[in-house]
């Protein structure tokens, strides 16, 4: 009987391993399948001297940077420009914010990865890709439906498991989901909308730019229900934050 049960238990237990690392190195394939050779370099060059060299240093937040596929978030005509240090169009007049600034402003609200964050403005869906590999769960509103609707496509495709889309107007938040740890808008409102402040949880950021013509990129806590703090980052350019009948 134990002659019998010994190469059954030791085929077993090898299924078993195979499973566990399988399953492991599942997410982190998924991701890096986009990745080719060509891209990592281009993301790699993109981190080394749009971002680092202007000064974010957050290993996490840059790792994050070089392994999302900005390719594939991209009107298939710029793909060869997606790595390069500006915005570009993704349809519908809006854009995919500069690669600098997506990680700047991650970087600014300082995620420890548990994190449950809501986005105003989904657009192309790159920033949120980038911010669900960091925290444990991602809210992002677009109020444009066409691109609402591609952007869910485009991460479900991508296996970004943990972002939830959503067509609406974003100063109206996601009050069933909140309270939320941090809040992260990519379009510019002329004031920060107190909506989004009432929906923060105490101690969490705010990182907005807020402005007309000029903007600028305001890093706000949230001290306690009357109080915020405000710290000015640099002066912005981003595509207004509309309100549905404008
Ligand atoms: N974060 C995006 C870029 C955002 S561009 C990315 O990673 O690609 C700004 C987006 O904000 C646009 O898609 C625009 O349609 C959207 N937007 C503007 N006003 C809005 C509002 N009131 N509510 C939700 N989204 C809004």
């Amino acid at each position: 009987m134990k002659k019998f049960l010994s190469p059954f238990i030791i085929i077993f237990m090898l299924i078993q391993f195979g499973t566990i690392c399988f399953a492991q190195s599942q997410h982190k394939q998924s991701q890096s399948l986009f990745m080719t050779k060509e891209w990592s370099e281009k993301a790699n060059t993109m981190v080394k001297y749009q971002i680092e060299k202007r000064g974010v240093t957050n290993e996490k937040v840059l790792n994050v940077m070089r392994n999302t596929p900005r390719h594939l978030f991209v009107p298939p005509a710029l793909a060869s420009m997606a790595y390069d240090d500006y915005p570009l169009p993704i349809g519908e007049d809006q854009t995919i914010s500069q690669p600098y600034v997506v990680a700047l402003m991650t970087d600014l609200l300082n995620l420890k990865g548990n994190e449950k964050i809501l986005e105003i403005g989904t657009g192309s869906g790159y920033q949120a890709a980038v911010l669900a590999q960091l925290v444990d769960s991602v809210y992002t509103i677009e109020i444009v439906e066409s691109l609402a609707n591609n952007s869910k496509q485009r991460l479900q495709n991508l296996n970004y498991k943990n972002v939830n889309v959503r067509h609406g107007d974003g100063y109206k938040g996601w009050p069933e989901a909140a309270p939320f740890d941090a809040i992260i808008v990519t379009a510019a409102p002329k004031e920060v909308p107190q909506s989004l402040i009432d929906q923060l949880k105490f101690g969490g950021k705010i990182i907005i730019p807020v402005g007309d013509k000029w903007q600028e990129l305001q890093l706000i806590t949230k001290i306690d229900k009357d109080n915020v703090k405000k710290k000015s980052v640099i002066p912005v350019r981003f595509v207004p934050m509309v309100h549905p009948t404008e």
